[in-house]
């Protein structure tokens, strides 16, 4: 059963790995979709994949408010609507850095893209999404949400403020009919947590700390949570920090 039939989706970061993974997913379930991305070629690409009817590119750099108003508005323009926006693009710095030794420039810029990004596109959507009376905005947070000590100090941080940002615009945005949730994986193997892990394209990421023992976290699973959360069977859900983890953040070590 197609659950997003009839639906117009922009995805942040959609030319990455759980991006284009949600976008093909969403475009599977009848939805139209508009790729937001700084990496134009494999935007292309991918939207040329999933057919020029489903899905098309845009150029857009989350940190340039510009863009991002320019990729809402393309939306808009091409399907006469937006009814859920997914802000999910972001970045990592190259390795953890003792905090004496982290340069501001590093954590601004993780901040800007990841914390910024999310604020812009919530802003944007919400533009267009309080006079449609409805709309649904899903940001991508993280385990590094609701832990601490396993990150960068500017990843942990980022994905700490989107969840503030989830929650507090879902109150705001209420009233208006618009949910907004967020969805937080622990290590999903995309270009991303392999250039983190200093991994090869195929070299498998171990999942050492899962609780499912022999269940490995895919793009696909981040993407059919998206789905649930963008779609009517979760209808009643708002404020929500959808943690896919196997249960690992909620083991206390002692
Ligand atoms: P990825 O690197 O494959 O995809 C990220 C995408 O964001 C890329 O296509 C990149 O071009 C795009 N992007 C980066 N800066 C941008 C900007 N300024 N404007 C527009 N687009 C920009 O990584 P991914 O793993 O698919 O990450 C997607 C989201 O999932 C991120 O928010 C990330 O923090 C989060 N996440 C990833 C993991 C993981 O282990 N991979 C775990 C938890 C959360």
């Amino acid at each position: 059963m197609p659950r997003l039939e009839g639906k117009v989706a922009l995805i942040t970061g959609g030319a990455g790995g759980i991006g284009s993974c949600t976008a093909k997913l969403f475009c599977q379930h009848g939805a139209k979709v508009l790729i937001a991305d700084i990496q134009d070629e494999k935007g292309h690409l991918i939207c040329r994949d999933l057919g020029p009817t489903s899905a098309s590119f845009i150029h857009c750099d989350v940190t340039k408010e510009l863009d991002v108003s320019n990729a809402i508005d393309g939306a808009v323009a091409k399907h006469g609507k937006l009814d859920i926006m997914f802000n999910n693009a972001g970045i990592i710095g190259p390795k953890i850095i003792n905090i004496l030794d982290n340069d501001a420039a590093e954590f601004e810029n993780t901040m800007r893209v990841n914390v910024l990004g999310a604020f812009l596109g919530t802003k944007h959507a919400a533009r267009v999404m309080v006079p449609a009376g409805r709309g649904c905005i899903i940001n991508t947070a993280s385990v590094c949400s609701v832990v601490g000590g396993i990150c960068t100090h500017s990843y942990t941080s980022s994905k700490h403020a989107i969840l503030g940002l989830t929650r507090n615009t879902a109150v705001e945005l209420g009233k208006f009919g618009i949910r907004v949730n967020c969805v937080s994986p622990y290590v999903v193997p995309t270009p991303m947590s392999r250039k983190f892990l200093n991994l090869e394209d195929d070299d498998p990421i171990e999942d050492v700390y899962s609780n499912l023992k022999g269940v490995a976290l895919k793009p696909q699973d981040v993407a059919e949570a998206v789905l649930y959360l963008g779609s009517d069977d979760s209808k009643y859900v708002s404020g929500n920090n959808l943690v896919i983890d196997g249960g690992i953040t909620i083991v206390t070590p002692f």
